[in-house]
């Protein structure tokens, strides 16, 4: 590929039923380059007429004897890997799409392709072994479960990182016979739209994914209250994580699975190497310029090596190269618009007004384009916002920390529980540590291990469900119990 640029955008309407359609209202919305603030593409605006279009598919798609119903797990598996072939030899074109749209660069971007693609192929190679069990609890009757898919499923997903969003709802969906309606953030539909070209090259019969760009109030509160889906799978805030469940409970009691906010700690102690703590400490809140619901937010520091690790970490946060995502020598783009901008800045404002210290960045960095200067605050207090609140930009919050005792409870005591970081070299400590804290992930001496095959989700305020893994299929299975009475 030639040298990495915007590239020319093929794909801006509603796709629904394998074709590309206009808006019914026949609206369009900006989609705006986060990196110059100008706008990329204009995107049909899809709202509550086109989800029921949609719906109307990939119902059809999801009737008894239709094509989809019709394959085997074989055949469903074989597609799923064509897709993924595909996705695979766009990729450079999937990778300038995503770091334009979003902002994330260009190397990054590439990483999500590639991780996606994984993704897919992780869940091609689960279609053929979801089985039931049989159950001998009566010598009357042959008893089995069966596991079904669970039907026409609407997946909304957010912007911080849009095409593997779109992986772990479509994996899943797909290897278990589910039909989709997808609405992409709207900051974000453009690497959706490509990839629904991708899956109608493919050969997925009409219907069985559409995808639907709109605002969440209007195409997503569609697909949160519509009646004929039957589940919905969300990533995204808490605040609109309440709404869909909402949403769900008052109308269908849709099944529910949801990926929220975090505000997760990492927690470092002084038995080890500094250097090497503060760079995993530095990656787990940097990467994706802070925008990561499972980013380490919190960053426990123990007393004795606490004003040596500062220092570290201040290096590491002002050598980053801030700057055009298209830029090979970038390693942070914008954040993703001026509403996040205000959100990051007001916060970093409220950390100085409450007594952190900056130790580096604490601003905007020039005025085109939404970008922040990547910003560390030491002597951060547990009752400031900016331990407390996620603020999902590239800000480092320090604090210290003296015992394992407090600093269990201090990592506990907030109502996000998606991730939490413990870096050590006592064992002992790390599986006290693993063992107490409330969070859907722990990583010990490393941060962000995620792969497709591991369990994703939050406890308490973070979410509902799990995503990836063996878990992330029952979110779309049903079970049904089947009991044959024998001799009679
Ligand atoms: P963020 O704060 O990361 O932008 P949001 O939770 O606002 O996250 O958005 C994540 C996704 O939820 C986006 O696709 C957005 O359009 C959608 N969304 C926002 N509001 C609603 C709503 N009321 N109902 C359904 N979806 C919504």
């Amino acid at each position: 590929m030639s040298k990495p640029g915007i590239p020319t955008i093929k794909f801006t309407k509603l796709f629904i039923n394998n074709e590309f359609v206009d808006a019914t209202s026949g609206k369009t919305f900006e989609v705006i380059n986060p990196a110059t603030g100008t706008v990329l593409a204009h995107v049909s605006e899809g709202d509550k007429a086109d989800v029921n279009k949609a719906v109307a598919a990939a119902s059809k798609a999801f009737s008894r004897n239709s094509p989809w119903r019709s394959m085997t797990a074989f055949e469903r598996s074989q597609l799923m890997q064509k897709f993924a072939d595909l996705v695979w030899e766009h990729r450079d074109y999937l990778a300038a799409l995503e770091s334009a749209d979003n902002g994330k660069t260009y190397a990054n971007a590439q990483g999500d392709i590639f991780a996606s693609v994984a993704t897919f192929r992780y869940y091609a190679g689960w279609c053929d072994k979801i089985k039931g069990t049989t159950i001998n609890d009566d010598p009357k009757y042959v008893t089995y479960t069966q596991k079904e898919p669970i039907g026409v499923v609407g997946q909304i997903i957010p912007w911080n990182y849009p095409f593997l969003m779109l992986a772990w709802k479509w994996g899943p969906a797909l290897a278990t016979g589910c039909t989709i309606i997808l609405k992409p953030a709207e900051q974000t539909p453009l690497s959706a739209l490509f990839a629904a070209s991708l899956i109608k090259e493919a050969g997925f019969p009409p219907g069985v994914i559409n995808v639907i760009p709109g605002y969440g109030p209007t195409a997503g509160a569609a697909i949160s209250e519509h009646p004929d889906i039957r589940k919905v799978a969300f990533t995204g805030s808490t605040e609109i994580g309440h709404i869909i469940m909402e949403a769900a409970a008052k109308t269908n009691l849709k099944r529910v699975s949801l990926e929220l906010g975090g505000k997760s700690p990492l927690v470092i102690f002084d038995d080890c190497d500094v250097k090497k703590a503060a760079q995993i400490a530095h990656n787990a809140i940097f990467d994706n310029h802070g925008q990561s619901c499972c980013a380490g937010s919190r960053t426990f520091v123990q007393s004795g090596i606490y004003d040596e690790f500062v220092q570290h970490a201040k290096k590491l946060a002002s050598q980053i190269k801030v700057g055009d995502p298209f830029d090979p020598t970038t390693q942070q783009g914008p954040q993703i618009d001026q509403d996040m901008l205000d959100k990051v800045i007001g916060l970093i404002n409220s950390g100085k007004q409450e007594g952190a210290v900056v130790e580096t960045g604490g601003e905007r960095l020039g005025t085109k384009g939404y970008f922040v200067k990547p910003t560390v605050f030491s002597q951060v207090q547990d009752n400031m916002r900016i331990a407390k609140e996620e603020i999902f930009g590239p800000v480092q919050s320090i604090l210290k920390f003296k015992t394992m005792d407090e600093v269990i409870d201090r990592a506990n005591s907030t109502n996000y529980g998606l991730a939490a970081g413990i870096i050590t070299q006592d064992i002992d400590k790390a599986l006290l540590f693993a063992k107490s804290v409330e969070a859907g992930s722990v990583w010990i001496n490393c941060y962000d291990a995620i792969t497709p095959a591991r369990p994703f989700g939050g406890f308490k305020n973070s979410g509902v469900g799990r995503e990836l893994g063996e878990e992330g299929l029952k979110e779309y299975l049903e079970v049904k119990t089947i009991a044959i009475k024998v001799g009679i």
